[in-house]
């Protein structure tokens, strides 16, 4: 039998899991992108790959899939990661009480309280002062994604034999027909992964879909002087309010009304703090979050301000002077749904929808997507 020929539009990290999920399950696979290289949401995360944010069962699994593919692609291509676990530190008793109810309730091995001494000892950025103590897990890898997403198209190639195409916007697709503007491909199996472009390809599906985009600031602090290391990344309990992982647990509501008051400006603008390290000692610190269709295509420095000092209460960050700031775009479902999965037409899949997590679930969700 002949192998299935696939196509993929696009390769952010979505594209490109499922351009190894297809070429795993033998179809010869062709990935057809509009930059040049990816420029969107896969090159503009902090590269946390983050099973602590994904609530216990399928998604939690989902996760650590990912991570192994990501060991696999990271270790094959001899790219720098670091298995560096998490650290969320509790600095109110509603924080803790969140926690507590956590570790009752989701059980997962990977994961434990740790006292403030525990926390210190993970990482040296922890303020001793006023902590209460911790929520450590193991399971968080951070990768570089700017590193990682410019070489998984060539491990994919050599690996798979899959075939890329760089700066062609797919035009239109109907079945079993992909163009870019003249230019034509032929495929049995067709992927649209174009993140938060709703636009261009069935656009009538997406105007239909739960789902909006949302823009996070990101900033990039310089090298940390002597080579000093962060340790575990690092959250505190903003956080906690916006991870499906705690979503369930019965204190959360107080703990959002605890927020409402205490930061509500940092509650309005989506703020919470997630800080990740490169091999370069960088730290890669965000973020707010802007949902809607139409965003501010300008980055506001309230919205960072308010990220920093949020950051210099609950961590010590040796140097703090800015490297670059950036924003990115990812697309997010308004019905609380993790992923969006379409069939527009018989041959052809959407995928997208996957927030804030696409680095943590892509490769597993495209596994489950393509099918065994
Ligand atoms: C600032 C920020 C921080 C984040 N941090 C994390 C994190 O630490 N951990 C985590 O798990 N997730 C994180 N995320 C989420 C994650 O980055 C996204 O879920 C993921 O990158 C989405 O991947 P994607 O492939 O759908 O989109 P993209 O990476 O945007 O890729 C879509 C690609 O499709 C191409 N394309 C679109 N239309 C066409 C067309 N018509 N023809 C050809 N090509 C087309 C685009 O050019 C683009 O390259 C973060 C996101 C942002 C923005």
């Amino acid at each position: 039998m002949s192998k299935s020929q696939a196509l993929v539009v696009g390769a952010g990290i979505v594209g490109l899991a499922v351009a190894r999920a297809l070429a795993e399950r033998g179809s010869r696979v062709v990935v057809v992108e509009r930059s040049p290289r990816a420029v969107g949401a896969s090159i503009r995360n902090f590269g946390m790959v983050w099973p602590i944010g994904q609530s216990a069962g399928p998604l939690y699994e989902r996760a650590l899939r990912s991570r192994a593919i990501w060991k696999q692609f990271l270790g094959e291509a001899g790219l720098w990661y670091q298995e560096t676990g998490s650290l969320l530190v509790a600095r109110y008793p509603e924080e803790m009480a969140v926690l507590e109810e956590f570790m009752q309730m989701d059980g997962r091995a990977s994961v434990r309280l740790c006292t403030p001494a525990e926390a210190a000892e993970k990482s040296p950025a922890v303020r001793p002062n006023g902590l209460l103590g911790g929520l450590w897990s193991a399971d968080e890898l951070i990768v570089d994604p700017r590193e990682a997403i410019a070489a998984l198209p060539k491990w994919l190639e050599e690996r798979y034999g899959v075939r890329f195409h760089f700066g062609m916007a797919v035009t239109y697709i109907e079945h079993p027909y992909v163009w870019a503007g003249r230019l034509r491909w032929e495929a049995d199996l067709i992927y649209v992964c174009s993140g938060a472009d709703f636009e261009i390809l069935y656009p009538e599906h997406f105007a239909r879909a739960p789902i909006t985009r949302c823009k996070v600031q990101m900033l990039r602090t310089l090298p940390q002087p002597n080579g000093w290391q962060m340790g575990a990344s690092l959250c505190a309990g903003l956080t906690l309010i916006h991870y499906g992982a705690f979503a369930q647990m019965p204190s959360l509501p107080v703990l959002r009304r605890f927020f409402e008051e205490k930061y509500p400006q940092h509650v309005q603008r989506g703020v919470h703090v997630l800080v990740s390290q490169n091999a370069a000692g960088q730290l890669t610190i965000g973020d707010t979050h802007d949902y809607g269709l139409e965003l501010d295509p300008f980055d506001r420095m309230d919205g960072n301000e308010l990220v920093l000092s949020y950051l210099n209460e609950f961590a010590h960050i040796p140097r703090l002077h800015l490297a670059e700031t950036w924003h990115g775009i990812y697309p997010k479902m308004t019905d609380g749904r993790t992923e969006l999965i379409l069939h527009p037409e018989p041959g052809v899949t959407i995928v997208n929808g996957l927030g804030g997590a696409g680095m943590t679930l892509s490769f597993g969700l495209a596994e489950a997507v393509v099918g065994g």
